[in-house]
């Protein structure tokens, strides 16, 4: 499963329930119903999204991943990626 970084609030149970039982079984972008399907932040947290049902999208694994590379790409998780950074290294970067 999905590793949550440091400061992801899942959603809580009865949110997830009830945007399963909206989606009825397949993934909110592409439809499909053989993936495992999995709920997601719409707007990203880390972009001031919350954890209501107005907030989830189910998606499947495969529209899940696409979303987390597009957003990344995107900058979305910017400001989280350069709190871990700065935490964590204290070496030279190894290009510099
Ligand atoms: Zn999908």
């Amino acid at each position: 499963m999905t590793a949550y970084r440091e400061g992801y609030q899942p959603f809580p149970g009865p949110v997830k329930r009830a945007a399963l039982a909206r989606a009825e079984g397949r993934c909110q972008r592409c439809g499909r119903e053989d993936l495992p399907l999995q709920v997601d932040h719409w707007v990203n947290d880390a972009s001031g999204g919350s954890n209501t049902i107005d907030n989830a999208v189910v998606l499947c694994t495969n529209c899940h991943s696409m979303k987390s590379a597009t957003e990344r790409q995107a900058g979305v998780q910017q400001r989280t990626e350069q709190r871990r950074r700065n935490t964590r290294w204290h070496e030279p970067h190894p290009n510099s």
